[in-house]
């Protein structure tokens, strides 16, 4: 399929196979799931974003499939076995997207939470998952924690546990999900942002403004469902009212921070992460609330200092610095709003509300707990459409099919090959550099920044997009002053990955 043919047919099917059933605005992981279940109940689906697929929170997270070990501790349990039965149901039904990880989380005299009680949670943790966890905890003694971590700080360390969660590709997530919607028959639109909605004889009307294009057009459509994420009380007529907060992630080499499983760092009452990933660690995070337009997030300096001290505080012979940063990403949690205490406090449940006759406003909630929102918005429309209720299979089927699982998509960094990037073009919808470098690929966070990197795979977009070589130029000015300004993208002409 052709790199225009793919978006054409997508135009064409939401313009004139109408009205859809069900038009789902965000292409983050809630309106992929969505949209994905709603095509398998045999519903008429359609879904646009205003940016690339997973452009929004869903590239910017930790990457986990969790319980949520902190959330125990705030009592919020049904939360944590709601998530922890759902990272489970990932893992089942996209093994190459769930890798069973250990955590290590060390424990100190006279801080924080004492040991005896860590190891209480985690055994919690365990059961928590609906049968059994990817592998049980365990308790390891102060001298073992050095043998497997010997950088950690020793003085007054009484030891650690390790429990298990797993790590995932968010993008990855995403793109997978939407690759199944299609499949299943849903019409799926990037670069197509929802501006305008009425509704009139029990139909709504959607004026979309196509990006690439510059042209507007009208979907119609008996239901609507809002999961614009961060975005999501700005659309007419939501009901939703979020508290935003942002969190950051660093990216470093991990012969730097050599650990053999991610490890828990406390700062505070707060949790970060050091996430071993590939040949690489990731750090994180912040929770910080935040005003401004949500396509404005951005690593500030602050975030980088606050993430590096808590490292070091931990690690502290390994003396990280700005230096050592590959690459980083700020994102926004759409929380729903709770105007009390820190953004930390705040419940990572999920809303579901109908504020008109077919519009669904879902918000909230986690990467992890994607599938059942979905699941419950879709039964929740099907009851309003009256139409019968058909099962939802999510839980079960695989996201999927095995020939569709390539070497360009999985949880490691895709091979820097032109025939990915062919694949990224003509099959899942990459329109612009970004698309393939952040959110196909994952080259611009696993590598420093090289021009000659992003000239090649620009050449290589250039034929099936096909671009002019001014339009090509474009595309690398474009990508390079968006993406690689801020932290950790500095030029490097010793390109690492
Ligand atoms: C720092 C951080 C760490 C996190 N870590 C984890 C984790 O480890 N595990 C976990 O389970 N969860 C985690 N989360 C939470 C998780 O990432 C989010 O809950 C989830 O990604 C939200 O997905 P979404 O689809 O609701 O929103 P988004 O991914 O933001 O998608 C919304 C989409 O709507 C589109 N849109 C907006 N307005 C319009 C419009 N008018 N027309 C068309 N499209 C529009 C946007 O372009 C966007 O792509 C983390 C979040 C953050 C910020």
């Amino acid at each position: 399929m052709e790199a225009n043919s793919q978006r054409q047919a997508a135009l064409s099917r939401l313009t004139t196979e109408t009205p859809l059933d069900l038009l789902v605005v965000g292409g983050g992981i809630v309106g992929a799931g969505v949209a994905r279940d709603a095509a398998m109940r045999g519903l008429r689906v359609g879904l646009i974003d205003q940016q690339d697929f997973a452009a929004g929170t869903s590239s910017r997270s930790s990457r986990l499939l969790h319980g949520g070990l902190r959330y125990l501790e705030q009592g919020h349990v049904g939360l944590v076995r709601e998530a922890s039965v759902e990272k489970k149901v990932i893992h089942q039904i996209a093994p190459h997207l769930a890798e069973p990880l250990g955590f290590i989380f060390p424990c100190y005299r006279g801080e924080g939470r004492p040991l005896w009680q860590l190891r209480i949670g985690v055994k919690l943790y365990d059961l928590l998952c609906g049968g059994r966890n990817f592998a049980p905890s365990r308790g390891f003694t102060a001298a073992e924690t050095r043998a497997m971590l010997p950088a950690l700080r020793a003085a007054r360390l009484a030891g650690s546990v390790r429990y298990y969660d797993a790590l995932t590709n968010d993008a990855r997530l995403v793109l997978d999900t939407l690759r199944s919607a299609e499949r299943h028959g849903a019409a799926l639109l990037n670069y197509a942002r929802l501006v305008e909605t009425s509704r009139k004889a029990g139909e709504w009307s959607c004026v979309v403004v196509d990006s690439a294009s510059g042209g507007r057009f009208t979907v119609r459509a008996r239901a609507v469902v809002n999961a614009t994420g961060p975005w999501a009380d700005r659309l007419q007529p939501s009901a939703v009212r979020l508290r935003l907060s942002k969190g950051i992630h660093l990216v470093i080499d991990r012969a730097r921070l050599p650990v053999p499983s991610a490890v828990v760092i406390t700062e505070g009452k707060r949790l970060l992460f050091v996430l071993p990933w590939d040949e690489r660690v990731i750090l994180g995070t912040t929770d910080t609330d935040y005003t401004g337009a949500p396509e404005d997030v951005a690593v500030e300096p602050a975030d980088v200092a606050y993430v590096l001290r808590a490292v070091n505080d931990f690690f502290p012979s390994v003396r990280l610095a700005e230096d050592d940063i590959v690459s980083s990403w700020a994102g926004l949690r759409p929380l729903i709003a709770n105007p009390d205490g820190t953004p930390s406090d705040i419940s990572r449940e999920h809303e579901i509300k109908s504020p008109e006759p077919g519009w669904w406003d879902i918000a909230g909630g986690k990467l992890t707990t994607y599938r059942l929102m979905s699941e419950q918005t879709v039964d929740a429309i099907m009851r309003q459409l009256g139409v019968s209720a058909a099962d939802c299979r999510t839980a079960a089927e695989p996201l999927l099919l095995a020939e569709e699982i390539t070497p360009f998509s999985g949880i490691e960094p895709a091979p820097f090959t032109r025939e990915a990037v062919l694949h990224y073009v003509t099959r899942e919808w990459a329109l612009h550099l970004g698309d393939v470098m952040l959110r196909r690929s994952g080259w611009h966070y696993a590598r420093r920044y090289s021009p000659e990197t992003v000239a090649q795979v620009a050449a290589w977009m250039a034929c099936p997009l096909g671009w002019t070589s001014k339009e090509t130029e474009a595309e690398i000015a474009a990508y390079t002053a968006r993406e690689c300004a801020g932290t950790g993208a500095r030029e490097s002409t010793a390109n690492s990955g």
